[in-house]
């Protein structure tokens, strides 16, 4: 992966999001405030920002460091600073190198996994990002070691996600806002697992060359 496949894939996701902007306001409406779709729109189009103020000058992970910083700048909520330290983490683990392997994409989303724990605190089952996130670095590491193209792992790595979003339905949530709700949380699916969900898939369109 390169740098203008790693821009590819976060002007695809700010894409995906804003189109997807109601529905994620609806998911949060329904065990939070309502503002998860607003949230990440507003992050994105950071993002896209920033992308436009750098074209073609940064490494892979030099992107993912700026738009990290451009995003928890401009986005509120929990998902402002959660996805601010995993776009930033991301972009450590990458460093400066102009290629990105899978194995070495799988290690840039385990760093961002883990800032999210660091700051969030959640567990596995909490109902929250990161019951799609890890499905998706384990899928990552996987596609990696089967030596599968980097396209077939971006699809896994999606379906995953997609999955472990699905998953958080019948979960209680412990985190954020809908810990409050207890049992009330259950039958929802949690928004901030979904929004992963689009951008790995927005990582697999990106991939494939299609807008
Ligand atoms: P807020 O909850 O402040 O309104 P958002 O609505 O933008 O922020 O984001 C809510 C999402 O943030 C939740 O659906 C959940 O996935 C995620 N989230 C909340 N708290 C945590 C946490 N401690 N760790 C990981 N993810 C969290
Ligand atoms: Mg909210």
């Amino acid at each position: 992966m390169n740098a203008l496949q790693m821009a590819g894939w976060l002007r695809e996701s700010a894409a995906v999001i804003r189109a997807e902007q109601v529905r994620l306001g609806q998911l949060d409406a329904a065990i939070g405030d309502g503002d998860h779709g607003a949230n990440m729109t507003r992050g994105f189009d950071a993002v896209t920002q920033a992308l436009d103020d750098h074209a073609g000058e940064l490494a892979p992970g030099r992107i993912l460091t700026s738009a990290g910083r451009a995003f928890s700048a401009r986005a509120g909520g929990a998902s402002g600073p959660l996805w601010g330290v995993a776009l930033r983490r991301a972009g450590r683990s990458l460093g400066a190198r102009e290629l990105v392997s899978q194995h070495e994409l799988a290690d840039a989303l385990q760093a961002a996994r883990a800032g999210i724990v660091e700051l969030g605190a959640a567990a596995l089952e909490d109902k929250t990002m990161l019951d799609a996130l890890a499905p998706a670095v384990d899928a990552l590491y996987d596609a990696a070691r089967r030596e599968v193209s980097e396209l077939d792992g971006a699809v896994a790595a999606a379906r995953a996600a997609e999955a472990g979003a699905r998953a958080t339905i019948p979960m209680l949530a412990r985190k954020g806002r809908a810990a409050y709700l207890g049992e009330r949380s259950i039958g929802h699916q949690d928004p901030g697992a979904t929004s992963v969900a689009l951008v790995m898939r927005s990582l697999s369109t990106a991939l494939n060359g299609r807008p």
